[in-house]
């Protein structure tokens, strides 16, 4: 050919249609990936200070935690699910250190801040999968990204009361049943052991 470039033949053009989408599942998979981490992340956390504000006896707010640290466990799942998929492996990598022990009126604008840079990142992370043409797995950040302004609104929520009413809304709070109203059928018990 004139200009010192070949034409690809049928062959050469399939394989590079093979090699793009191979590319384009790996660039999702990554991104699955770097979203589990911050689950891990936050399941950790949020379970340490579940146990926290249950030693504090702020049963209530130890509850509404246990129920969150569970909805991460299913968004990390839900991730591990769809990456197993595309054929890729879920890492078991957590995307930061957790902080324990942390005082309460710290909690609540740590997990606020910890939801928003969250939705934030599955925001760029759904962009990712429309531009590598996988709706499957944008529509799962979709759906998560909702979950996760729930928890940000109910951090938010009490992050203010703490700020606004400060000892008096913990007083109204310490005492109260940790109770989730959950009965989680873990193994044992439906093998209808105790
Ligand atoms: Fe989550
Ligand atoms: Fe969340």
């Amino acid at each position: 050919m004139e200009h010192g470039l070949s034409c690809p033949d049928n062959e050469e053009r399939k394989e590079m249609a093979e090699n793009s989408r191979e590319e384009r599942r790996q660039a999702v998979i990554e991104v699955l990936n770097e979203a589990r981490k911050m689950e891990l992340h936050a399941i950790v956390q949020y379970m340490n200070q579940h146990y926290g504000l249950d030693d504090m006896d702020y049963g209530e707010l130890a509850g509404k935690i246990k129920l969150i640290a569970i909805d991460e466990m299913k968004h990390a799942e839900d991730f591990a699910e769809r990456i197993k998929e595309l054929g890729g492996e879920p890492t078991t990598d957590r995307a930061a250190e957790v902080v324990p022990g942390q005082a309460v009126e710290k909690i609540f604008k740590f997990d606020s801040g910890l939801e928003d840079d969250t939705i934030d990142r599955y925001s760029k992370f759904e962009a990712v999968c429309r531009e590598n043409g996988d709706t499957i797995t944008a529509k799962l950040f979709e759906r998560i990204i909702d979950e996760e302004q729930i928890h940000l609104n109910y951090f938010d929520d009490i992050d203010d009361h703490i700020e606004k009413l400060g000892k008096n809304f913990l007083a109204r709070k310490a005492g109260t049943p940790s109770d989730t109203g959950l009965t989680i059928l873990g193994f044992v018990a439906q093998q209808g052991g105790e």
